[in-house]
């Protein structure tokens, strides 16, 4: 029986929706130079041990057997520029249309218009992707463009989440865009952290923490202290933030792995950290971990959240129950801690 349709969850989320079927492929529909069905390709399934690598804005796990179009409520279609509060909200949810820019099919989903990149590819099912582009339906040959447009319906309250939520992250991206100066403000540990250009100080960063009546004054209960003159240029303070940022998270990140892994009575053995544009991190049986330096944006449970899901990888190298049983077994709440690394606006570096 050939698997049914998978779902990739967000960007790189290797977790499965529950299938729907599409038929089995015609006897003879296979193609003709071909030595035989191959075998699906498991890109999913790395043959080093690796655990899924874990993307920026990881979606909760669906329930297996709920759906992931059902584990929630679809929300409704939103409309892509702000509507005044006082429109009732029967007309504010107007028609969206999303396009994925290299889009070459459009399909009606609800009351949106969906125009998403199709593609053929060596593969036992459907899949979909909901990436900052937009929607990507890669299909077996042996299945019709009915069928996926079938498929797409069946799944179209998942789809439309995913893409309404995509947008929503691009947007809050946009918007926290920083200007790097003195008195930039960016989050560090989930709170506001102001940059203060300071001559005197020096040049790897001061953390300054306010006193509360400091910080009344202030507006911020902590600032970081750069040596470098008021008229350094943006890259110049960028990049010391940056550095910064990095030592800190590395200190850190040491310090929570060496704190859980005991409780999760693994072993870790090399901290790396990473600057990938999607992924929080990724976990090798061999005990080696990597983490993105930016969660160190993050206040502290949701960092503790991520470090505990790559330790548990090194017990569980997938994302099936088991694995989020092993997680819930130090981080019970890890669903509330997951779900703000995608509600906090990241700066642009
Ligand atoms: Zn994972």
């Amino acid at each position: 029986m050939h698997r049914l349709l998978q779902f990739t969850l967000d960007l790189f989320e290797r977790d499965r929706a529950p299938a729907t079927p599409v038929p089995a492929p015609p006897q003879g529909a296979r193609p003709r130079r071909s030595t035989g069905p191959r075998p699906p390709r498991r890109a999913a399934t790395p043959s080093m041990p690796a655990a899924p690598e874990d993307d920026l804005f990881a979606a909760p796990t669906p329930d297996l057997g709920a759906g992931a179009a059902t584990s929630r409520p679809p929300s409704p279609p939103r409309a892509p520029v702000a509507t005044s509060p006082a429109v009732p909200l029967a007309e504010a949810v107007a028609p969206v249309a999303f396009q994925h820019p290299q889009a070459n099919r459009t399909l009606r989903l609800q009351d949106s218009t969906v125009a998403y990149l199709f593609k053929r590819a060596q593969r036992r099912s459907i899949g979909f992707v909901v990436g900052p582009d937009g929607l990507v339906v890669s299909a077996p040959r042996w299945v019709t463009l009915v069928e996926v447009d079938a498929a797409l319906q069946s799944k179209s309250a998942w789809i439309l989440r995913k893409l309404g939520e995509s947008r929503e992250r691009l947007q809050r991206q946009a918007a926290a865009q920083v200007r790097w100066a003195d008195g930039a403000e960016l989050p560090y540990l989930g709170e506001p952290l102001r940059l203060t250009l300071s001559p005197g100080q020096s040049p790897g960063g001061q953390l300054q923490t306010l006193t509360p009546t400091e910080a009344l004054a202030v507006g911020v209960s902590r600032r970081l202290l750069l040596g470098l003159p008021p008229q350094a240029a943006e890259s110049q303070v960028r990049d010391a933030v940056q550095a910064w940022l990095m030592r800190e998270a590395k200190a850190l990140f040491t310090q929570r792995l060496d704190h859980f892994a005991p409780q999760l009575g693994v072993q870790w053995k090399k901290l790396a950290l990473s600057n990938a544009g999607t992924r929080w991190g990724s976990a090798r049986i061999d005990g080696s971990i990597r983490l993105n330096w930016r969660l160190i944006h993050f206040s502290l449970p949701v960092i503790d959240y991520v470090v505990v899901h790559e330790l548990a990888h090194l017990r569980v190298m997938d994302h099936s129950p088991r694995f989020w049983d092993t997680v819930a077994s130090v981080v019970p709440d890890h669903a509330q801690r997951r779900q703000q690394l995608r509600q906090v606006g990241l700066p642009e570096w």
